[in-house]
């Protein structure tokens, strides 16, 4: 059996753990939720107390190292999250919290970083030079491999896609900027777009599926109202397609991606979300990058994130 590594996906509302080998199979997983408090102690207690559990199941020779792929602003060389919205963290020496723990070789990278790059692996089987890995599920996470590696910037702070400004003027974002991608796709945005409308008057199969409690809305529930044809469904899919085509757009002339993986809750919608990306896409960017760009989406989704921790460990 070849050697495996932990992959650890750190989120604000759950960390999941897997067992993953070189190719970026995953063995066996298992998910606790985030200590609500946002206190790093609390949870780096709970990530290690699992942790041990799953590496007491393999002898200490079989685990190569532990790869943690953490929501927030990374400092990959140093291992510290240096500002995470999602944990509610500031300046948290991460690494340095777990190694006195946990005695193995320990790497600490963005979430969407690590997705990307099992994207790349496990998806694209290493067979094209260009990805673009969007992650769209509360919010808008994005990671980059270029000429195969994966491209983290000066900082560790590159593809950061759900702060693409939109529009000059628009919603202010917790990053400090305002009218970012984000404010305007997202389970989060969806789900505030169909409460405006619906509290406008606008008349919806959606207000019913939620039994008019509108904070049950979920992309989910959109979804299958779109899928029966509502107007109000299909229209809030064909905007946030819009907007992600926008920023994707402006991407593929700057980037020239091969493939442009699309993963998170909302990529479950397939072809309502792809459809209107698609167009905007061919209608904005350059002709030849945007046919050149191939839109899929990622089959391993969830389990992105744990897979492309543990192969950085590798
Ligand atoms: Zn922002």
């Amino acid at each position: 059996m070849p050697r495996l590594t932990l992959g650890i996906d750190l989120g604000g509302t759950g960390i999941k753990f897997g067992l993953v080998d070189p190719m970026g199979r995953l063995l066996r997983s298992s998910k606790i939720s985030t200590p609500s408090k946002s206190d790093p102690l609390e949870v780096v207690n709970a990530l290690v107390a699992q942790a041990k559990a799953v590496l007491a199941t393999l002898p200490k020779r079989k685990v190569r190292g532990i790869g943690i792929g953490a929501a927030g602003d990374i400092d990959p060389k140093t291992g510290s999250v240096r500002l995470s919205p999602n944990l509610n963290w500031r300046n948290v020496p991460l690494k340095a919290l777990i190694s006195r723990r946990l005695h193995y070789p320990i790497v600490i990278d963005n979430d969407a970083n690590a997705a990307a790059w099992a994207a790349y692996v496990v998806e694209a089987k290493r067979r094209v030079q260009n990805l673009l890995c969007v992650t769209v599920g509360t919010g808008v996470g994005g990671g980059l491999v270029l000429n195969g590696q994966l491209y983290r910037g000066s900082t560790g702070s590159a593809a950061e896609i759900g702060h693409i400004t939109l529009y000059p003027d628009g919603a202010p974002c917790p990053c400090g900027n305002q009218g970012c991608l984000e404010r305007y796709v997202g389970a989060r945005a969806m789900a505030a777009e169909a409460r405006r409308a619906i509290e406008a008057g606008e008349s919806t199969v959606v207000s019913k599926m939620v039994h008019n409690d509108l904070s049950k809305i979920t992309p989910l529930i959109l979804e299958k109202a779109a899928r029966q044809k509502d107007r109000l469904a299909l229209h809030l899919w064909s905007q946030v397609g819009e907007h992600l085509g926008i920023g994707l757009a402006s991407l593929i002339n700057v980037i020239n991606p091969e493939w442009i993986v699309i993963a998170g809750g909302l990529s479950r919608a397939g072809n309502l979300l792809l459809d209107p990306v698609r167009r905007t896409i061919l209608k904005r960017s350059f002709h030849t990058p945007a046919s050149a760009a191939k839109l899929v989406i990622s089959k391993l989704d969830q389990e992105l994130g744990i897979v492309g921790a543990g192969l950085l460990a590798h």
